[in-house]
């Protein structure tokens, strides 16, 4: 009987972190609650459940990096580390009541639109099926760890990790280790190894922009504020939102408005190398925001230790106990660290999720993923997506784009049931002015023409199919109605 309950769904959630959960939330509030969220791994907290690098944290302040409809006044620090924001995400189950909607350990394999049906069926790990008129994939846009094409890496005979898939039992104690990759999970986790590990190489293949990391401990004073005040956190909120937003014009028209974020990390950098020629190896050569900009007081010192090496010469192979860099030097190693990041570019496995005509997501996606509003796809009737195509940011905190997204999802299911609607699916050539619209944005902005290559942008075609180029504010505008003038709707028998 409740087998029977529960495989028919309203809606179904892919993801347990910000987005499913956010929903969650939402749709509860909206009094919805014939849906289910289905997690994986084996707690709520998505990328803040999977990271457990040392050094874990974020680098919005937690007060913007936090729902709207959800505040804690309760943040220890304005950064505040990994485990706090896992403990806040956790808090949110019980806070409103999510428990009975949420799956763990259940990993959803396939999910596959039926024709015949007009729903989406799912398939989970263990065989259950699960039927659902809406899909919301909150599957986070930077879940899946990219692995280096490096030649030898499978020969490597030591412990070999990726910053994401961090072994908890990994020792570094005595060990000599490498690190590749100096982005923004490597900003982090390299203070840690250089405090343990008895040899430190790290391998840089483009430098940086760092700024200084503006953190500090949030008292118990103002804690108690916030909770007595809520409209001073809010007010707080507010302000480095405001604050944060005022960095998109120097990405979006002309480089030379960074030039006080450019002066600071020229300081930053002088300030804590000492060396001249190490300074200059660790100096970026192109415009500030190409690239994510990373803040840390504790990466720099690092190459202060004599047991700390910068290679800037590139990898040419690993071996079963070294790796040999371009200019022929060999250095053994027991442990190789991969803070090389994730395919952002290539968000959805192939095989989980398929449309009309069994269109697969992940493998139509080949040339960078496209979807209308970062939200909806041609061709996947009822599916709504959290963060995917061109919805990152480069400048401010992705909670806000979620929250827009939610809003619109709302927004589409009230229409659905206002009306009658069976099936809803953007229409293609929506889907095509939007991302036209974005390419038109894109032009001359930092990301393309800033002088870098970074994740943002897709390899091959070099489109930039991660960012969402403006104001949050736009998005939340362009997303704050539901537009049924741009979806083809069918409606019930
Ligand atoms: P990342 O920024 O993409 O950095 C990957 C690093 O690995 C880069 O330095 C890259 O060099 C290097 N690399 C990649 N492949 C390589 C190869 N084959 N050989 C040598 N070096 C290689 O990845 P990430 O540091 O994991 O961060 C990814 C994103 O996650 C961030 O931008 C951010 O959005 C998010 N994140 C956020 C926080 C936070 O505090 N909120 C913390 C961690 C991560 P190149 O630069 O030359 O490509």
């Amino acid at each position: 009987m409740s087998r029977q309950r529960t495989s028919d769904l309203e809606v179904a959630i892919i993801g347990a972190g910000f987005g499913g959960l956010g929903t969650a939330i939402q749709l509860k509030q909206h009094g919805i609650e014939d849906f289910l969220v289905f997690e994986k791994t084996a707690g709520v907290g998505g990328t803040w459940w999977v990271n457990r690098y040392p050094g874990c944290a974020c680098d919005v302040p937690s007060h913007l990096y936090s729902f709207s409809f959800a505040p804690n006044p309760d943040w220890t620090r304005r950064y505040a580390p990994r485990t706090e924001i896992q403990a806040y995400l956790e808090s949110l189950v019980d806070r409103f009541r999510l428990e009975a909607h949420i799956r763990v350990r259940t990993g959803i394999t396939q999910a596959t639109w039926s024709e015949r049906e007009q729903r989406w069926q799912l398939n989970d790990a263990s065989g259950r099926k699960w039927r659902a008129r809406v899909l919301v994939a909150a599957l986070g846009g930077l879940s899946r760890p990219a692995w280096p094409d490096i030649p030898g890496l499978d020969d490597f005979a030591g412990e070999i990790v990726h910053s994401q898939q961090w072994n908890e039992n990994l020792k570094l104690a005595g060990r000599r280790v490498a690190v590749i990759g100096t982005g923004a999970s490597a900003v982090q986790l390299v203070p840690h190894v250089a405090r343990e590990a008895k040899r430190l190489d790290i391998y840089q293949r483009t430098p940086n922009w760092i700024l200084p990391r503006p953190d500090r401990a949030i008292g118990p004073r103002r804690r108690a504020l916030y909770r007595r005040q809520p409209w001073l956190q809010k007010l707080a909120r507010f302000g480095i939102w405001a604050i944060s937003e005022l960095r998109v014009p120097a990405f979006l028209w002309s480089n030379r408005l960074a030039a006080g974020h450019r002066w600071l990390a020229h300081r930053h950098r002088r300030r804590q190398v000492r060396d001249p020629e190490l300074r200059e190896q660790l100096k970026p050569d192109y415009d500030i925001g190409c690239k994510r900009v990373l803040l840390a007081n504790d990466f720099y010192p690092v190459f202060d230790q004599r047991h700390v090496e910068l290679v800037t010469d590139g990898i040419a192979r690993i071996g079963p106990d070294a790796i040999t860099d371009t200019g022929g030097q060999r250095r053994v190693v027991d442990t190789i660290i991969l803070a090389t990041g994730f395919k952002a570019v290539d968000p959805v496995p192939e095989g989980l999720i398929a449309g009309r005509g069994g269109c697969d997501l992940g493998k139509c996606w080949h040339s960078g993923p496209e979807a209308y509003k970062g939200t909806a796809v041609a061709g996947f009737p009822n599916l709504f997506m959290l963060l995917g195509p061109n919805t990152a940011l480069g400048h401010n905190s992705v909670v806000m784009m979620i929250e827009s997204q939610i809003r619109y999802l709302l927004a589409a299911l009230d229409h659905m049931r206002a009306h009658g609607i069976e099936t809803l699916e953007v229409r293609a050539e929506a889907q095509q002015r939007w991302n036209d619209m974005l390419a038109r944005r894109m032009e001359g902005t930092v990301w393309t023409a800033g002088g870098c290559q970074s994740w943002y942008l897709h390899p091959e075609t070099g489109r930039n199919s991660t960012l969402w180029p403006g104001f949050t504010l736009g998005f939340r505008q362009r997303l704050s109605r539901f537009d049924p003038e741009h979806y083809l709707a069918t409606k019930s028998a």
